[in-house]
């Protein structure tokens, strides 16, 4: 072997002696409560199909009508043939979910990150970002090449210290996950929009795992809160979990959205959105409200969920952090016992990932349910009554 690929197998071989090593599960079957595994049936409790939709029967339809009348892909950036009239229809649809005056789609919630950050802010701004961030918004932030200033996860009076330094800046940004993805905690989004107006900055919220979820009718955190838009929010979300479908978006006013399709690289520079996926996209916005006892069953199910967590975690001294929404892992500390974790419970049925760095902290290690509406009583019964067992 040469040099650099047998470099490349030392790390590899690093990686797994400390219990770093990725390895893929391949699901054989369509994504559901249930999927098959190496022939064999295992409860999913770790999936973003939120609400089922990823195989509603009318979003499947949709989406294979949309690919028979418009063919598999959009040929194209957005910029140069790839804008169809599905790709502004969803644009529409998504910003009338959100109640802003626009919205802008991208192909992945990753690439929204990855575009917009930079194409907002640079060299002379300031940005101020929670601790807890997701990585592509971490990965936005520093490409932006920003001052890049973290403040530990929710302390909103280390964030107001670091906004005292506002004025030396041109433009600044504070980001957040609405819903962080690894506690599945809420971010105290009226007092970070209060800061942002106080200080000129604007508030980027990742969206991604509160929309189709946060509020009565799952717009999300404004919902939630019960806030109007401001001009000093920007709302970045994906398709890509409860809405079970594909890709990424930021809705906001009319100047920013024209402003980002002058300016994001990912939207220059990538091939648009297929068909298929815009459609059942639209589809599933529309589910959304039409069939609204989805989102009270998902709830109905967190509560089911959570209640018997707590047991287990009281029972076993396992610390549950403080979730408030259908992510709600459990904290098992070190690389090698999540690993071992979570072969136990694959092997009695439940499909459960080890998280581990750089994911999370060190020695912060989890397993990360989430619960779907789609999960029946029996199921999360069934879970709990492994989870009690094997802990
Ligand atoms: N933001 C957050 C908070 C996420 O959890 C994810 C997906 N894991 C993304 C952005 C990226 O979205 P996508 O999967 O659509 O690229």
């Amino acid at each position: 072997m040469s040099d650099i690929f047998s470099n490349l197998q030392i790390e590899l071989d690093q990686l797994y002696s400390k219990g770093l090593y990725r390895t893929l599960r391949t699901i054989e079957s369509a994504q559901g409560p249930e999927v098959r595994i190496n022939g064999r049936n295992v409860l999913l409790f770790s999936s973003n199909n939120y609400l089922g939709l990823a195989n509603h029967p009318e979003v499947i339809r949709t989406s294979v009508e949309a690919t028979q009348k418009y063919g598999v892909s959009s040929g194209a950036s957005r910029l140069i043939s790839g804008n169809m009239t599905l790709h502004e229809e969803l644009e529409q649809r998504i910003a009338q979910f959100k109640g802003t005056e626009a919205a802008i789609v991208f192909s992945s919630g990753y690439m929204t990150n990855l575009g917009v950050i930079p194409a907002l802010v640079g060299a002379k701004d300031l940005i101020v970002a929670d601790k807890l961030n997701h990585a592509s918004l971490i990965d936005g932030c520093r490409l932006s090449g920003a001052t890049f200033r973290v403040y530990p996860h929710k302390n909103l009076k280390r964030l107001k210290e670091l906004l005292e330094k506002r004025n030396q800046y041109k433009r600044a940004l504070i980001v957040t996950d609405s819903v962080f993805s690894m506690d599945g905690d809420i971010a105290p989004i009226p007092e970070l929009l209060k800061l942002a107006e106080k200080y000129d900055a604007w508030l980027m919220m990742d969206e991604a795992h509160a929309t189709g979820i946060l509020g009565k009718t799952g717009r999300g955190s404004l919902e939630h809160f019960n806030l109007r838009p401001s001009e000093h929010l920007i709302q970045m979300g994906t398709f890509s979990k409860a809405l079970g479908s594909f890709g990424g978006f930021i809705a906001g006013s009319k100047v920013l959205i024209e402003y980002l399709k002058n300016t994001a690289r990912t939207f220059f520079y990538s091939t648009s959105l297929p068909p298929g996926v815009l459609a059942a996209s639209i589809k599933a916005i529309e589910i959304v409200d039409k069939e609204p006892e989805r989102l009270k069953n998902l709830w109905g199910n967190v509560a089911h969920f959570k209640n018997g967590m707590k047991k287990v975690g009281a029972r076993r001294a396992v610390p549950l952090p403080d979730s408030e929404t259908p992510i709600i892992p459990i904290l098992t500390g070190e690389n090698e016992r999540t690993l071992k974790l979570a072969e136990k419970l694959f092997e009695e049925g439940i499909f459960v990932p080890a998280v581990r760095p750089p994911t999370v902290a060190k020695g912060k290690c989890r397993l990360r349910f989430t619960v779907m509406a789609t999960h029946t009583e029996e199921q999360i019964e069934r879970c709990l009554k492994i989870l009690r067992n094997i802990m």
